[in-house]
This record gives structure tokens, C-alpha cells and sequence, in this order.
């Protein structure tokens, strides 16, 4: 068996040894487990259910949260040979769906948004295709957004169940012992569902938190960090508005290629930035949180926190971002005191008020046609919001309940997630304003342990930030490129 796994690792994907967790991983998948498993950043969860796809019988399903990420995937599966991989998303046409959906059954690996889930003929075609294995990769997205902005991921357990209860597999690099538990539990796996831990630790990136006294002291340190740096290097901001005032900004110091990236701009546009990226045409992306998730670019020097996220998580997620082919790489979080309110309003900011609910509930009760446009005009909802209401409305709709009832339902459970959500936000908080050390302390939040001292490990540790500076850092580069990114890099991106 440990044989024939490594002769498909040589053969489809040309590598030579299993990284830590993958076989164990591997072997309970294509033994029809039920699996649950945890492994760092760019630890190699992709081939945890790519290579099954040798072995097992039928496509494997992907369920993928972001369409940037997934066709990132489809990319990299094609680049290695294999054409069998497809894309199920918003973005595909309703004739082309009709055609992909015709023959499902040739597909190794089908990827699909939660979103695409729902539909019933896309759930018909996937039933006929008898799917082998049922993925959730970036598995803790179930628990952070499927109670709130993306209900379709709290009915993936359904959804497995419609499909005849495929093996599952989910994957994640961050999720608490209770996220984990919350995953299992929409996921409808049981008590006994195989959980394989690792450490999620990434020794290679150093930790830094840096205090400054006003935001220009700020944008001063930044232009000073991108511009003595290795990069490439994500610059992470809070609200759109600032990823295009510092991409400005770097610009105007210098630095050429460097772009931003937000939810805000077409579909287009951001493909290409995050294409650009890639293949080390740019070198720095200002960008928010919209950016980067499950992105494989090996090279990413740095991860600047501009503005610190609203939850350990997602600071895990990013940070993760840099140093994937090992390298040395750093961390750094510019704060000011007045950062601390930012992400308070934004996780407010992220549900309706009450006089904003009240007003939804009474024109959903009179049986307006719920059209976002209308919704935002006169009840004032932002598109987040009234997708909170939409869903939330919706699951109350099989109770008699008056239309005061529903208010105070819908507000009570708004009240509730702020506070989990708050609660979130102050250990981040806590996190940045502790003094001891920052990996020991991040890696506890996730119920793992720090065993081997690392060189270059936080601010309060020690870094020598010497060698992250350009200079040092020549070699790396050549390294770091594989022979399609140098192809690319000479004659373009011909065959894009
Ligand atoms: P993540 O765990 O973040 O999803 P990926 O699956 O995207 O990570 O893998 C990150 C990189 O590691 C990819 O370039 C992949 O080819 C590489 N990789 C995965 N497994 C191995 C392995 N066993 N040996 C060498 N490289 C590997
Ligand atoms: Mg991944």
C-alpha cells in the first residue's frame, strides 16, 4: 500500500516524498473514511484529495469558497497534465454548465462553490456522477461564514446526504478546537470522524507587532519596509479606500510594480492583478481580506497588517501566506491606538441595526419582491447585511410568527453573533498588546504547542531583520522561480 501511494505521489506529481500528515491523511481517504484534517499554510492539503483521484472510483468534489482560488487550482492541475478538472461557479455560463453537467462522469476533479450547490439540477447531475469523495477545503470558512454571509455553507451536510453520503474530507490550516467541532457538526460526520491534527506552526515566518504613534508614522515605516524588504509582499488594509490610497502612495515613492486589489473592482480586474501576482509581475498587492486565500505562490517575502483582522484566524490565514516554499519570510502588524476601534465597527458594521431590521421585516411581510436594489434604497441594508436578513427570514419562514416575533428573533441571534464575534476581536486584541512570545501565545488560541525554539521567531524573541533586506536576499529569487513561471516571464502570458 505505502509503495503504490508513493509510485502515484512519483508519478502524477512528480514529487518524491510524502510531507508530514499527507499519507496518513491519504490512506484514511481511500479507505472511505470520514476525515477531518488540519495541516499549517502551504502545508500540502491540496494533494490530501488530488491524489486519491488516482485511486478512488468516480470524481472527487471540491467545495471551494472563493472563485479566484478555485481557478487558481484548476490552473495549477492543469499545468502538471492532468485536463480532467473543471470549474462549477458564477462565473461559468448557464450553457456551458448545461454541457459541463452532461458529463460529469469524466471529470477527476470537479470544483464548486457552496453557492453552485444549491442549485437543484447541478445536485441531480452530481448525484447521476457517483462522487467518490466529498472535499471541503478551506474547511473553517463552514463555521466562519456559513452562520451569517454564506448560509449555503451550513447545508453542505445536507447537500452530502442528497449525493448519497460520499467519504468526507475537510481541510483547514486555522480552526480552534470549537471550529472544528462546529465543521463536524454541518458537516453531519460523526462523533468517531477521523481527526488528524498537526502542528500548524510556520517556523519560517518571523512575527512582528509594530506600535507607531500616528498613522503617517505608519505609512513612513511602510514605505521604508517595502523599499529595503525582499518582496514580494501583501499589504493587508481594512476597507478598500485604503488599499488604493497605499498603493498610491508606494507608487508615488517608487515602487512600480504595485497594484491593489478589493472586493469593489470587476471580476476581471481583480483575475488579473491575482495573475499578475502570481507570475512575479507585480511585486507588492495592497489589498483586503479579499485577497489571497488558498493562493499557491510560493515566494511572498512579507505579510504587512496595515490594519490588524478581527480574529486570530484570519491573522493565521494571512501571515500563512508568506514563505510557502520555506524560505525565510516576515510578519509585520503596524498598529496605532486607534486602530483598536477600527474592526469594532466593522464586525458591527457587518449586521443591520434594529431600526434597519425592523424596516426589512415589515417590507418582506407585506410581500414586496425582495430585490437587494430596493432593499438597500429604502431600508438602507448594505449587500452583507441583507444577505444576513435574506437567510435569516428564510429560516423563519416554516414558524407562525407575527411580524414583531420575527424582529425580535432575527435581532436576538444579530446579538449573539456580535458577541462571538467581539470575543474574537479581543483576543486578537489581547494578542497584540501581550508581551511574551507571539508564536507561543498564537499557536495556544489553536490548541498547539510551540516544541522547537525558532531562530528569527517574534518581536519580542528577537528578530535580525537584516536578513529579510534585498540585498541578502539575490539568491533566492532564481530559486524560487519553476520553468513555467520562467517561460512566462520571457514571452509573456501567451497562453493565458
Ligand atoms: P495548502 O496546504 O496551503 O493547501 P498546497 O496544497 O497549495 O498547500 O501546497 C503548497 C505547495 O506544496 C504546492 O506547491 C505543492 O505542490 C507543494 N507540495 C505539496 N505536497 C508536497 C510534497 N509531498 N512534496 C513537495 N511539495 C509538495
Ligand atoms: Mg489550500
Amino acid at each position: 500500500m505505502i509503495e503504490q501511494l508513493e509510485d502515484v505521489l512519483h508519478i502524477h506529481f512528480n514529487l518524491k516524498h510524502f510531507r508530514t500528515g499527507q499519507k496518513e491523511i491519504i490512506e484514511a481517504v481511500i479507505q472511505r473514511k470520514d476525515v477531518i484534517a488540519m495541516l499549517p499554510t502551504g502545508g500540502g492539503k491540496s494533494l490530501c484529495y488530488q491524489l486519491p483521484g488516482y485511486l478512488l472510483q468516480g470524481p472527487i468534489l471540491i467545495i471551494s469558497p472563493l472563485l479566484s482560488l478555485m481557478e487558481d487550482q484548476v490552473e495549477q492541475i492543469k499545468q502538471r497534465g492532468e485536463k480532467n478538472v473543471v470549474a462549477l461557479n458564477s462565473s461559468v455560463s448557464f450553457m456551458e454548465r448545461k454541457q459541463i453537467l452532461k458529463q460529469l462522469r469524466k471529470y477527476r476533479y470537479i470544483y464548486a462553490s457552496p453557492e453552485i450547490l444549491q442549485i437543484d439540477y447541478v445536485i441531480e447531475a452530481l448525484t447521476e456522477a457517483n462522487i467518490s469523495l466529498f472535499v471541503v477545503d478551506e474547511a473553517h470558512c463552514i463555521s466562519q461564514w456559513g452562520h451569517d454571509f454564506r448560509p449555503d455553507y451550513s447545508k453542505l451536510g445536507e447537500l452530502r446526504e442528497k449525493l448519497h453520503n460520499p467519504p468526507c474530507l475537510a481541510l483547514t490550516a486555522t480552526a480552534t478546537k470549537q471550529v472544528l467541532e462546529d465543521v463536524r457538526q454541518i458537516l453531519r460526520l460523526n462523533h468517531d470522524v477521523n481527526t488528524f491534527i498537526y502542528s500548524i506552526n510556520r517556523p519560517n515566518i518571523a512575527m512582528s507587532v509594530e506600535k507607531h504613534q500616528t498613522i503617517d508614522d505608519k505609512i513612513n515605516r511602510l514605505q521604508q519596509i517595502v523599499h529595503t524588504l525582499k518582496g514580494p509582499g501583501i499589504i493587508y488594509c481594512s476597507s478598500r479606500i485604503w488599499t488604493e490610497r497605499l498603493a498610491h502612495i508606494l507608487f508615488e515613492s517608487g515602487m512600480e510594480q504595485v497594484a491593489y486589489y478589493h472586493g469593489g473592482m470587476d471580476q476581471e480586474q481583480r483575475i488579473l492583478i491575482q495573475q499578475q501576482f502570481l507570475y512575479n509581475q507585480l511585486n507588492i498587492v495592497c489589498c483586503t481580506n479579499a485577497f489571497g486565500m488558498g493562493i499557491n505562490k510560493g515566494n511572498i517575502r512579507y505579510v504587512i497588517h496595515f490594519h490588524f483582522p478581527s480574529q486570530l484566524e484570519s491573522y493565521m490565514q494571512e501571515i500563512g501566506r508568506a514563505g510557502r516554499d520555506g524560505h525565510k519570510s516576515v510578519a509585520i502588524t503596524l498598529i496605532t491606538d486607534t486602530d483598536y476601534e477600527i474592526p469594532k465597527s466593522l464586525v458591527e458594521s457587518e449586521f443591520p441595526s434594529y431600526d434597519d431590521l425592523s424596516r426589512t421585516i415589515h417590507f418582506l411581510q407585506n410581500k414586496h419582491e425582495p430585490s437587494f436594489e430596493f432593499i438597500q434604497q429604502w431600508c438602507g441594508l448594505t449587500e452583507t447585511q441583507w444577505r444576513y436578513v435574506e437567510h435569516a427570514y428564510e429560516n423563519l419562514s416554516n414558524y407562525s410568527m407575527d411580524t414583531e416575533q420575527i424582529i425580535s428573533t432575527i435581532w436576538k441571534k444579530i446579538e449573539h453573533r456580535i458577541v462571538i464575534k467581539q470575543q474574537k476581536l479581543s483576543e486578537m486584541c489581547n494578542w497584540l498588546r501581550d508581551e511574551g512570545c507571539r508564536r507561543k501565545k498564537l499557536l495556544a488560541y489553536f490548541d498547539d504547542i510551540l516544541t522547537d525554539q525558532v531562530k528569527n521567531c517574534c518581536d519580542a524573541c528577537g528578530i535580525d531583520f537584516d536578513c529579510y533586506h534585498e540585498e541578502q536576499n539575490k539568491d533566492i529569487e532564481k530559486q524560487d522561480l519553476n520553468w513555467q513561471e520562467e517561460l512566462k516571464l520571457i514571452f509573456g502570458k501567451a497562453s493565458d
